[in-house]
């Protein structure tokens, strides 16, 4: 079955969006997203509260509205996240990287041959600019990245690529899903190495289990909630997989 990443609307382009609750002053960190690249991928600059140290997850592209977003802010960007290793999500990691002289940790190492091959991604899509990378750590399930004083749990979601990892804040209730789950569908799996019942496992075992009001920010559309979609979606609800 072919999936599409989303609900067609979701393409057109969009301004910087704030990402609204659970984001309070109570919680740890704030976050905004830059749609970036034609393929209008929601990288974020997610940063910690206290201490205003921030990291790009999923740089595609488009740097200098990267850069901009980070001094709008005021923060320190101090690392680069990666969920998985397509253009859209990695292209601008590398650059990124030098540019402030900062580590790429994630994905998984099971990744490690899309980031190889991000520059014969981009050549395929015609986006010049985009560069191959080696992260500075791979991760695996359980272990922990920090922003600034923030932790995020790492789960590891194979099924739209191999190595996919998700970066999950569970003081804020908030994830950053990648191109695991959308708001209203889940990611395509017809690509190299996809698993269709991988990924629908990787949804209903790993993710659906950390609770019902845990936000997610996907890699391209809209916000939802793990309950909403448990509820709502037609590829991953309790529904959908009773039959
Ligand atoms: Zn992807
Ligand atoms: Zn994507």
């Amino acid at each position: 079955m072919r999936v599409l990443y989303q609900a067609r609307e979701s393409w057109s382009r969009r301004p910087f969006m704030p990402v609204r609750p659970p984001m309070t002053d109570e919680k740890p960190i704030q976050a905004v997203v830059i749609p970036v690249t034609p393929f209008q991928q929601n990288t974020s600059l997610v940063w910690c509260v206290k201490t205003k140290r921030a990291a790009f997850v999923d740089p595609g592209g488009e740097v200098p509205r990267l850069v901009e977003a980070a001094e709008k802010a005021g923060v320190t960007v101090e690392k680069v996240l990666l969920t998985h290793g397509h253009l859209d999500h990695a292209g601008a990691a590398a650059e990124l990287a030098e540019r402030y002289g900062v580590p790429i940790e994630g994905p998984h190492k099971d990744e490690d041959w899309l980031l190889a091959s991000i520059e014969e991604q981009a050549a395929k899509w015609r986006m010049p600019g985009a560069r191959s990378c080696t992260p500075n750590r791979w991760l695996e399930d359980g272990d922990e990245v920090t922003v600034g004083e923030a932790a995020f749990a790492v789960i590891h979601c194979p099924g739209h690529t191999p190595g996919h990892v998700v970066f999950v804040q569970k003081a804020a209730r908030f994830a950053l899903v990648g191109d695991v789950i959308f708001a209203g569908s889940i990611g395509r799996t017809d690509f190299p190495r996809g698993n269709h019942q991988q990924l629908v496992d990787s949804i209903r075992l790993k993710l659906f289990p950390l609770g019902d009001d845990i936000r997610f920010l996907p890699g391209h559309g809209q916000m939802s909630s793990f309950g909403w979609e448990r509820k709502t979606n037609p590829y991953v609800s309790d529904l959908a997989v009773s039959g």
